[in-house]
């Protein structure tokens, strides 16, 4: 069942996440990354909508090419070079690799071969930047408008095409979810893994590439644009790109462990993985960087010392979290966490036949600080990429802003999952660890 307040957030993200994507990037096009400026303009009558939209770029025939060059070659990149990395990388895990069991009992296999693709295409980059000089490095930037509407094209095509799928031909009927609710399918996904033949999986896929794969790529083009403009690279360019890099490094270095999370665990595909992927996260996730361009902020020494101090102390507690849950996870609580053997409650679900299952929650290490701990680690790293761009405007810091709101948003309905999954054990867990996010606080 759909409730009222599901339902009007999702209208409300249907109707305005795009606008939202449009104003931000917008206002840095016309702007200087003002976000108040062009409300002003039009609440003062000094500009009308017109105005604004008369000077937007329109999609070009060279976006369109370079656009679906890039879907294309990543594709490629996925689907038929299967992984090396792992040949040669001590304690990579990648090559084909078992996703969880899903509520019907399937257990899907998946190629595992985003680190290469990452650094195949970072490869070229820096091939084409230093020798070939096939593309100017600022390619990105310069089209980054009419590149915005290409990706919008594939963010509704890839998930309307996932809803038809879903009713028409799903790959499996019985992970299917059906509510009834037009929007609410179209939003949330009805299909839970949707593929097409036998690999091409499209969580996976638009989870990690086209956008990860591309925003360190934004990034960088957003460094060479600064060169180009100012002929330097600022310290907080570089901060940004080092920070947001080991975050893209990290994903994909563990992308076989991102198929245990709640994204591929439990969400189904739908507008909002579909066109999030596309559209959301390159977009928003790189304001940073495309702010520098426009301000170009060279930071006091102390100040960018401990920004990159946060980052990387977020980094290591959002990393060593995961890693704690992954090790106990897949171990049955048989290891060592901070030098002890771990502590956990033991707990028991039902699955929908029926079925009794055990399973173990933690409660030492970082899982006895807070039950979300990871997610102030992640929090902590967002806030880093935001204070690296100064105070000038509020622009840069939308991302811990929305960061702070997915994470809580996600608490709870993860909260929520578990609590009906696990019922009185749940409680007993939240008694022995009873914050969220921040101990003594949340
Ligand atoms: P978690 O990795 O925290 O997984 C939550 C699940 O872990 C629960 O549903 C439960 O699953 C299990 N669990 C909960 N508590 C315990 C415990 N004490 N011991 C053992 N297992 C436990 O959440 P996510 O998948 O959301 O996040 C993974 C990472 O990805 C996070 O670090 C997050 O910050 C990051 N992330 C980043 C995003 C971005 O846009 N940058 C977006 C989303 C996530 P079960 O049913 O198996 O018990």
């Amino acid at each position: 069942e759909v409730d009222w307040f599901s339902l009007a957030s999702i209208l409300f993200l249907l109707m305005f996440a795009p606008l939202i994507v449009y104003y931000f990037i917008m206002s840095c096009d016309q702007y200087q990354c003002s976000l108040t400026d062009p409300l002003l303009d039009l609440l003062t009558g000094k500009k009308h909508l017109s105005d604004i939209w008369n000077r937007t770029p329109m999609v070009t025939y060279k976006a369109a090419a370079i656009y679906s060059l890039w879907v294309t070659f990543q594709v490629f990149l996925y689907l038929s070079i299967p992984d090396f990395c792992h040949k040669f990388l001590p304690g990579y895990v990648g090559g084909v690799q078992e996703g969880a069991v899903t509520p019907a009992g399937v257990v899907n296999k998946y190629e595992i071969n985003g680190l290469q693709a990452w650094i195949i295409t970072h490869v070229l980059w820096f091939a084409n930047a230093y020798c070939f000089h096939f593309f100017s490095p600022t390619i990105i930037f310069d089209n980054w408008i009419p590149l915005l509407w290409c990706a919008n094209i594939l963010g509704y095509a890839v998930s309307t095409f996932a809803m038809i799928k879903g009713y028409f031909f799903p790959t499996n009927a019985k992970d299917c979810k059906f509510t009834g609710n037009f929007f609410y399918d179209y939003m949330m996904g009805i299909e839970f893994n949707p593929r097409i033949g036998k690999w091409f999986d499209f969580k996976l896929f638009f989870n990690g590439r086209p956008g990860i794969v591309a925003w360190t790529l934004i990034n960088l083009s957003f460094a060479a644009k600064q060169q180009e403009l100012y002929g330097e690279v600022t310290n907080s360019m570089i901060l940004v790109n080092v920070l947001q890099g080991i975050y893209v490094l990290d994903y994909f270095w563990n992308e076989a462990w991102y198929l245990k999370t709640i994204d591929i665990c439990h969400d189904h595909f739908g507008w909002y993985l579909g066109w999030g992927d596309c559209v959301w996260l390159p977009y928003l996730y790189t304001l940073q960087g495309l702010y520098l361009v426009y301000h170009p902020v060279q930071l006091r020494t102390d100040y960018a010392m401990g920004v990159l101090m946060l980052g990387l102390l977020g980094y290591y507690i959002f990393r060593t979290t995961n890693h704690q849950k992954d090790l106990f996870r897949r171990t049955n609580g048989n290891c060592r966490i901070w030098g002890k053997k771990p502590e956990y409650i033991e707990c028991s679900y039902m699955s929908v036949d029926g079925t009794k299952y055990y399973s173990k929650l933690m409660t030492s290490g970082f899982w006895g600080w807070a039950r979300h701990f990871n997610y102030t680690g992640d929090l902590m790293g967002s806030l880093a990429y935001c204070l690296a761009c100064g105070f000038e405007h509020v622009l840069p810091y939308f991302y811990i802003i929305y960061m702070t709101i997915l994470l809580t948003h996600r608490c709870i309905r993860d909260e929520h999952r578990c609590s009906s999954k696990y019922g009185k054990d749940w409680k007993c867990y939240t008694a022995v660890v009873p914050y969220r996010l921040l101990p003594g606080v949340f």
